[in-house]
């Protein structure tokens, strides 16, 4: 008996030795470092401690980048482990994912792993190589939101990010728990227009946020495509995004509990309207209420991911992974939003624990990108690496075993343009310390080169100084190497302004004609 029972035991030790790891994948949208305690940024600006339990507890990527900020993109570059212009997702404004192309979920599903999505999708065609999908239409709600399950229109009543926590704790425990699994939790949080859950609103005890060193930047000595933007927050953000205008989709409860929070601050702005710079800084503070409420709001349904993975004895045999689709500017150059090669918007948060493979509380600064994420969870589940990927496996440094040939340098593109946001196209070569960034169109033909170590807020452009020459030639032909390794087929620096178009070259949706065209609506569909 005692022997039978020995031996059951030794079984089942080694099927769970033998199994591949699950990974639960929390992906947000728009969630910046800045955001994450563990990050350590200056302002301080909220204290996640779940977050920072997974860097605490694992491996803390200080230089996560993405390839074109912006966020279906990045969603069609981590299905991909490809660039834009290889899978064909370059824009939110009419780009499709081609979901009859190899991706990773796929290849794990074949391989024996239960994939599962939800939340966020954003991809405009309905997942493949998942058994289960649960995901928000676009954008998405950020209260009460429909969604679409498996094909099957349904909805929901409550804040998003809960009901999104509370899909992915069903269906973590209704799996089919003799097969290894993959949750990707993919939170709509904390995307414009930064829609609190109720049961936060004034958790910030009205607390002044200290402002970013370039809230009121000049952009003086930059290119016309930094300072012509449409993302500012003095002139660009609207009475929805400050909250002066109550979100249509609450119920008569809920709007109770929103109005008993903003109608007196808003009638207090009303008395007396700021103006200039001082209406730039009242819309800071609430801008940071807001988005930081909804971070806070993603930070306690990660700790319950975390704590159910306890209980349910899966710590130990899952990779949790946490990022974004891109970073976020908080007020930095006096911007919202994201899509720029700067270092807000470039850079992602990327959180990894993986017990008895990461070495818990360590951190990196080699650069890593979502087009390695493909790569990754492929190899976490030693299943073959997807054909003609741009990416590669980070398994090899978390495991602090980094390869001698790890990149140095990565290429970056962004597409979209004019709407929404007027930021022109760019593309451009990342290294440590540099970025040589080439806006190329339609009205620019601007080089600017960054030096992070000479000016870390990035507000200064070297690529005239005579003493960058050298540099400026050197990443030149660095980004043309990297061009030619991605096969991507603009032709660029010999492209200027006024050349033919290159062949695949996205075109930007038709603009509104006559009468009040180009004005903007409060809560049009954006990014
Ligand atoms: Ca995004």
């Amino acid at each position: 008996m005692i022997r039978t029972l020995l031996a059951t035991l030794a079984f089942a030790v080694t099927a769970s030795a033998a199994q591949p790891p699950n990974i639960v994948f929390i992906f947000c949208d728009d969630l910046t470092t800045q955001a994450i305690s563990c990050y350590g940024d200056k302002r301080k600006l909220l204290e996640t401690p779940n977050m920072d339990r997974i860097a605490k507890e694992g491996m803390r990527f200080d230089r996560c980048l993405v390839t074109n900020s912006i966020c279906g993109p990045s969603r069609a570059v981590i299905q991909t482990g490809k660039y834009s212009h290889a899978n064909g997702f370059y824009n939110n404004s009419n780009s499709k994912f081609d979901s009859s192309q190899p991706t990773f979920p796929k290849v794990m599903q074949k391989s024996g792993y239960q994939m599962a999505v939800i939340g966020k999708w954003h991809l405009m065609t309905d997942p493949v190589g998942y058994d289960h999908w649960n995901v928000l239409p676009g954008q998405g709600a950020y209260y009460n939101p429909p969604m679409t399950e498996n094909g099957k229109e349904v909805k929901y009543e409550g804040y998003t990010t809960d009901i999104i926590g509370d899909l992915t704790l069903k269906w973590m425990d209704q799996r089919d728990k003799t097969k290894p699994f993959m949750m990707m939790c993919q939170h709509k949080a904390p995307h414009r227009e930064w829609e609190p859950p109720l049961r936060l609103l004034g958790f910030d005890n009205d607390r002044v946020y200290e402002e970013p060193e370039t809230l009121f930047d000049s952009y003086s000595g930059r290119s016309k495509a930094v300072s012509d933007h449409d993302m500012g927050i003095d002139r660009t953000m609207t009475d929805r995004d400050v909250k002066l205008v109550i979100p249509g989709n609450l119920n008569e409860e809920q709007k109770k509990t929103w109005s008993a929070y903003y109608d007196p601050r808003n009638a207090k702005y009303r008395e007396a309207v700021p103006a200039g710079r001082d209406l730039v800084k009242w819309r800071y503070q609430r801008y940071m209420h807001d988005y930081l409420a909804c971070v806070k709001a993603v930070d306690e349904n990660v700790g319950r991911v975390l704590e159910y993975l306890d209980k349910n004895d899966l710590a130990k045999n899952t990779v949790v992974m946490l990022s974004s689709d891109q970073g976020f500017f908080l007020g930095e150059h006096g911007w919202f939003d994201k899509r720029w090669i700067f270092e807000e918007s470039l850079r992602t948060p990327l959180l990894v624990r993986w017990p008895g493979v990461i070495k818990p509380g360590t951190s990196t600064s080699r650069i890593v990108s979502l087009i390695d994420f493909a790569s990754t969870f492929l190899d976490i589940a030693k299943c073959e690496n997807l054909p003609d990927v741009h990416g590669r496996s980070i398994v090899p440094l978390m495991k602090d075993e980094t390869p001698a040939d790890w990149r140095k340098s990565l290429y970056y593109h962004y597409y979209e343009f004019p709407v929404p946001h007027r930021v022109r196209p760019h593309y451009g070569v990342i290294t440590d310390r540099y970025k040589l960034i080439h806006y190329y169109k339609p009205d620019v033909d601007d080089w600017e080169l960054l030096d992070r170590e000479k000016d870390p807020l990035e507000v200064k452009d070297f690529s005239n100084d005579p003493a960058y020459a050298d540099k400026v030639k050197e990443l030149k032909a660095e980004i043309l190497r990297l061009q030619a390794e991605v096969k991507e087929t603009m032709p660029p620096p010999r492209f200027t302004h006024g050349n033919k178009p290159f062949d695949n070259e996205p075109q930007p949706p038709e603009q509104p004609k006559g009468k009040g065209a180009g004005k903007k609506k409060a809560g049009a569909k954006q990014e």
